[in-house]
């Protein structure tokens, strides 16, 4: 079917053979992704060419399908659609509705005017009317909301209840922390970290480092550095398993296992720190209270015992040599002999401590030692404090310094 102009009484269509031709135009579009601008402004168009049309079945909604041909438009064509002020902007001309068809161009645009005004009032009260709507709407949205916040509220409430119990928890968990021993806690306390270790907070937190190097943790959630403060309370207090266990909250069993562990590694770390001085730095080093006959003197040496426990319930002995410097230093420690049938002699002779010795080197002991022929062999000497004549000479604290500065030594 071919379509005709939709304007009243003119019924042009593309078949006719017209002087000038005659062109056809559809309806304009409303661009309503361009902008507001834009939106308003051919919206108004469009509006206005209905307008101009003026019939019942020609609506805004239903334009696609009808057009206008060039009768009329002044120009021929209507003119650019932003250009809102042209009188080609909607058709003027010829529109059937029985005014005179020779309206001049200013009483065209005058009535163009006003129905754009009328227009432009229909729209406002439009406005008007959805800004109405729109308070109807904010307060829906204000109860909406107002849900939400509730429902929000009570989620925030839940999770604060659920902080509150986290909260407790992790004082719980600190007050035990409290409870047990800790070297976080200790290494504040320099004379009870010495009681129970024999170290201060430097040589331990030196020594800490050095030995997680080479040994992992026994137990997962107990410190590197609490590792170290067990087995160091072993060694010094010869504390058992089970007590160990009890003090630091943790399974006795766990506690010989570190104690297996960490013992060689401690060992390994500190042993080469047991090395035999020069005979110059031994002096260099003497205590001013080495004075006379024991200022050579070059080693204290002695022998202790060493009781082991034993998972039958009995016991064992483990016999060791030791050697240091008057400065205190530890130069020599033997392998540990666990026969009680050994004697020390035996013991001295297999630790290799005389292979050390050199001619006139000075030994002092505080107890007697069967070594003199071995030393008599290289020409060393070893002193030990004469008894019977120190204990005439006063009280304990006298008797070791005159037995310090020589003064009642006997060979
Ligand atoms: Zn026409």
């Amino acid at each position: 079917m071919t379509q005709s102009c939709c304007v009243l009484g003119c019924h042009k269509d593309r078949r006719g053979n017209f002087t000038p031709p005659l062109r056809f135009f559809s309806f304009p579009s409303w661009k309503q992704k361009q902008g507001a601008y834009v939106s308003d402004v051919t919206r108004r168009r469009r509006l206005a060419w209905v307008a101009a049309v003026n019939r019942t079945n020609v609506t805004f909604d239903s334009v696609s399908k009808y057009i206008v041909c060039s009768r009329h438009f002044i120009k021929g064509k209507p003119s650019y659609e932003m250009f809102d002020q042209d009188p080609d902007w909607a058709p003027s001309l010829h529109l059937g509705h029985g005014e005179p068809q020779s309206d001049s161009p200013v009483k065209f645009e005058k009535k163009r005017c006003m129905k754009t005004k009328r227009d432009e009032e229909r729209m406002a009260k439009q406005k008007l009317e959805n800004m109405i709507s729109g308070d109807n709407f904010d307060i829906t949205d204000l109860q909406v909301q107002h849900v939400q916040l509730l429902k929000a509220f009570g989620e925030m409430q839940t999770e604060a209840a659920k902080l509150r119990a986290e909260n407790e928890k992790f004082e719980d968990a600190l007050q035990s922390d409290f409870s047990k021993l800790s070297y976080r806690f200790l290494k504040c306390d320099e004379e009870q970290l010495q009681f129970l270790t024999g170290l201060h907070s430097v040589t331990f937190d030196w020594l800490v480092p050095k030995i997680s190097r080479i040994i992992f943790r026994v137990h997962p959630e107990v410190k590197q550095q609490d590792h170290l403060l067990i087995v160091l309370m072993k060694l010094k207090l010869g504390l058992c398993d089970d007590d160990l266990g009890y003090r630091f909250q943790i399974h006795g069993g766990i506690i010989t296992a570190m104690c297996q562990t960490w013992i060689p590694a401690l060992a390994a770390v500190l042993s080469p720190l047991v090395a035999w001085p020069s005979q110059d730095a031994i002096v260099k080093t003497n205590p001013s209270i080495f004075t006379g006959g024991v200022r050579q003197c070059c080693c204290i040496v002695d022998t202790f015992e060493v009781t082991i426990a034993t998972p039958n319930a009995t016991t064992k002995v483990a016999s060791y040599l030791i050697g240091a410097t008057p400065a205190g230093a530890i130069t020599f420690v033997s392998l540990g002999s666990f026969s009680r049938k050994k004697s020390d002699r035996q013991l001295i002779r297999e630790s290799g401590f005389v292979d050390l010795l050199k001619p006139k080197d000075l030994l002092l002991t505080n107890k007697t030692l069967p070594i003199q022929k071995d030393l008599d062999a290289i020409g060393a000497t070893l002193l030990t404090p004469d008894v019977a004549k120190g204990k005439k000479s006063g009280s304990t604290k006298r008797w070791t310094f005159l037995w310090l500065c020589g003064a009642t030594w006997r060979r």
